[in-house]
């Protein structure tokens, strides 16, 4: 068990290196970890993540009281405690406002897609929680039910949080998650995303969930179908086109149906086709 003294530095450390790599700027974020004898170790609400000293550091209990430090615990106490209680196999937590995910969530583009054969392998897909504001409780009751069954989320317009055994896990899963995030955004750019074959995905997921762990109710349900990808994964076919936010089975049953229905009704089509063509022939009259 890493002792408290070891725990202060690589709090230390990470906070460093999610500044040092553009995962937050200025007070964004916080980093926290459980030490040996269950108390929570954080950092302090209105600290520079790249700067902290020890003296940045607080202690609370589980139920959020502050044991030992100075200042007050990091504002997003709450959801911290939340993610502890309902993953005892979690040590550490790392948020962050990694800017591409972030923008992700502004666009209302979903990342729980299956891309990367390596992020479905070690991480799954990452969900996105809808918005909530900071720092409150009600924030961290929306939360508490994702991270049950995933390791790394996102808040809408808000950023990132990662769970790990370790601190370094926590932040391994952050950096994961942007550059994920950069890959897919290039990709656009540059075309199209394809996805992943379902096949593949679930493949990939099942081998993933076995090798290298992840959520228990996860890992619980590694050898049923698609373990704990969501619909849109199962749904799709390796695509070769971008399909817009939240387009998964039943948006593409819908659309084939506003397809069908053209063909299912000719006389209504024909109708609206004679309405078309009158207003054409309106606006051709007037020009
Ligand atoms: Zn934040």
């Amino acid at each position: 068990m890493t002792s408290e003294r070891e725990l202060r530095k690589q709090l230390i450390r990470f906070g460093r290196l999610c500044y040092e790599r553009h995962l937050l700027v200025a007070m964004d974020g916080n980093l926290s970890a459980r030490l040996p004898d269950g108390s929570i170790l954080c950092t302090q609400a209105g600290c520079h993540k790249g700067f902290l000293e020890d003296e940045h550091l607080v202690v609370i209990d589980p139920a959020g009281r502050k044991l030992r430090g100075r200042g007050r615990p990091t504002s997003e106490m709450a959801m911290h405690l939340a993610c502890y209680d309902v993953r005892p196999d979690v040590h550490a937590i790392v948020h962050a406002h990694p800017p591409l995910s972030i923008a992700f969530t502004i666009a209302g583009e979903s990342m729980a897609r299956c891309v990367l054969p390596e992020v479905v392998l070690t991480l799954g897909t990452v969900p996105t929680v809808e918005y909530e504001t900071t720092g409150t409780q009600a924030l961290a009751d929306k939360i508490r039910p994702v991270v049950r069954d995933h390791d790394a989320i996102l808040m809408d317009r808000h950023g990132a949080v990662c769970l790990g055994r370790d601190l370094l896990e926590a932040f391994c899963r952050l950096e994961t998650m942007e550059h994920t995030a950069l890959i897919t955004k290039t990709a656009r750019d540059l075309g199209q995303v394809r996805e992943l074959p379902t096949d593949e995905a679930v493949k990939l997921r099942s081998m993933g969930l076995k090798r290298y762990g992840g959520p228990p109710s996860a890992v619980a349900r590694a050898d049923d179908p698609g373990a704990d990808l969501p619909e849109a994964c199962l749904g799709c076919s390796g695509c070769a086109n971008p399909r817009p936010t939240g387009v998964g089975p039943k948006a593409n049953l819908r659309l084939a149906r506003v397809v069908a229905e053209p063909v299912l009704a000719a006389p209504a089509r024909r109708e609206l086709e004679d309405v078309v063509l009158e207003e054409v022939l309106r606006v051709l009259g007037e020009g």
